[in-house]
């Protein structure tokens, strides 16, 4: 018996999210890091697993989620957003090499 999970999960992998992205630093969309983006105005378009999940204001949020202001829900502020990133990231330290970039332009 073949599980089709596997290749799945290899298909979706190319869109997949980034930690950062999981963790509400980034935009699920554009991909803008918050970190360096402090004025970006961040909307909580959907909840993943580790927490809500962040898109810009506007185009961003309404293709995330339908909404251009995201779903009704307020995003924690960005300096505890990046606390617990890194407070997990600690955690997992030695396993977080996984980004495998195979061809270098
Ligand atoms: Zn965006």
């Amino acid at each position: 018996m073949y599980s089709q999970s596997s290749i799945y999960s290899r298909c979706a992998s190319r869109s997949a999210p980034t930690e950062e992205m999981l963790w509400g630093l980034s935009c699920v969309v554009c991909g803008t890091d918050y970190r360096s983006a402090p004025t970006a105005d961040a909307q909580v378009v959907s909840r993943g697993a580790e927490g809500p999940t962040l898109a810009c204001r506007g185009v961003c949020a309404r293709l995330a989620s339908g909404s251009a202001t995201g779903l009704d829900e307020t995003p924690l502020p960005l300096t505890e957003r990046v606390r617990r990133y890194e407070a997990r990231a600690r955690k997992h330290a030695g396993q977080a090499q996984g980004d495998q970039r195979g061809s270098a332009a």
